[in-house]
């Protein structure tokens, strides 16, 4: 990896004045732990000439969780989201999902709103310069072909981020400032299928935070498969959120991450509520499952044992969800 440009780092004290930042510098980007970023400005897949550090910001760490709603700002670390009690205890997929983000050092910097505003990644991509440009490029940074699908116009970098299932499964809502104000979005609709612009937020926009419902009797786990156990990005992560009513699934919710260019819930899942979770039921869920995986050979793992992996992973987190209800 080469060394970092030159870069002007601005320091906000407020959410409104980092957007102001943003307004009147329009190539800046926001860094938060710069865990990310960081590495892909030393690959040269970009280089904004100002940073926005969000460090200083204290709103953005505000974190609060009642009988009813947890609600996280965008620069909670995953370390404390990972370790609170209350996250453990109210929303199990979100502690897991952060725990299973990198290594540990990462986690006390990497924030929640840098998670969820992640690039998109590709074996492609993800390189050096100098193995790019000895690989002509792609057309995600300054190529004009796709080298994982060369006759595709569309990129198909995979959303990577192991949170953002989680809170979809757990039904959040993004908060997201810009000049005009707040906006609040369901999770589900701040993620597009394109690899170059997977985020429905716009380029003068900040995420600030985000809400979680917590709703009796729903339960959650989070599980991912990877290289390297000890450190790396979901190759297929899934989330669950489910409801047991005795024998009976009264409620599910499942998502996936690493397997498409956005994190996605899997649809059609009403068909099973209100029946017992037998084979029927599993077979069921695995084709519903399968229906978000859409992988391309962005990964050193090949396409076939990501599209096999994804709905396996679902089908035992479930069984092991269910036995713990
Ligand atoms: C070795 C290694 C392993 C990794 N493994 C994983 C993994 O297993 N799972 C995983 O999910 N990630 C992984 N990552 C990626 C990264 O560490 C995490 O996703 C981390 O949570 C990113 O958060 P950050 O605060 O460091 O983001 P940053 O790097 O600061 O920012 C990431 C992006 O989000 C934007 N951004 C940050 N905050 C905001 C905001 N509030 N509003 C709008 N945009 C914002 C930035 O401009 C940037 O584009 C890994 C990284 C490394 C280097
Ligand atoms: S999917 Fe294609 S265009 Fe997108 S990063 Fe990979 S090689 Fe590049």
């Amino acid at each position: 990896m080469s060394s970092l440009p030159s870069f002007r780092l601005m320091h906000p004290t407020s959410a409104s004045g980092a957007v102001v930042m943003l307004c009147e510098n329009p190539a800046s980007r926001f860094i938060a732990g710069g865990t990310d970023l960081l590495p892909n400005i030393r690959r040269g897949l970009l280089a904004p000439p100002v940073l926005i550090d969000l460090g200083s910001v204290d709103e953005l760490r505000e974190f609060s969780v009642d009988a009813n709603r947890a609600r996280f700002g965008a620069g909670v670390t995953l370390a404390s989201l990972a370790a609170d009690p209350r996250v453990l205890q109210s929303l199990p997929a979100l502690a897991q999902a952060a725990l299973a983000v990198a290594g540990p050092t990462h986690r006390t910097v990497a924030t929640l709103g840098g998670n969820l505003c992640l690039d998109t990644r590709c074996q492609y991509y993800n390189q050096s310069e100098a193995w790019r440009e000895g690989n002509e490029y792609c057309m995600k940074c300054a190529g004009d072909t796709c080298r994982a699908a060369p006759k595709s116009a569309r990129c198909f970098a995979a959303f990577s981020g192991d949170v953002a299932p989680a809170l979809l499964a757990l039904d959040a809502t993004v908060e997201l400032l810009g000049p005009q104000g707040l906006r609040r979005l369901p999770i589900r609709d701040f993620y597009c299928d394109d690899g170059m612009v997977s985020l429905a937020l716009a380029t003068d926009e900040m995420l600030v935070a985000v809400e979680v419902p917590i709703s009796d009797g729903w339960s959650s786990a989070y599980d991912k498969v990877r290289v390297r156990g000890a450190i790396d990005f979901p190759l297929a992560g899934i989330a669950i959120a489910l409801r047991r009513d005795g024998e009976v699934l009264s409620g599910l919710r499942i998502a996936c991450t690493g397997v498409s260019s956005r994190p996605e819930l899997a649809d059609s899942l009403d068909e099973v509520i209100g029946k017992r979770l037998d084979d029927a039921a599993f077979t069921m869920i695995e084709k519903c499952v399968r229906r978000c995986v859409q992988p391309m050979e962005t990964t050193v793992v090949s396409v076939p044992y990501r599209r096999r992996v994804t709905p396996v992973l679902a089908r035992r987190l479930l069984q092991r969800l269910w036995e713990s209800e």
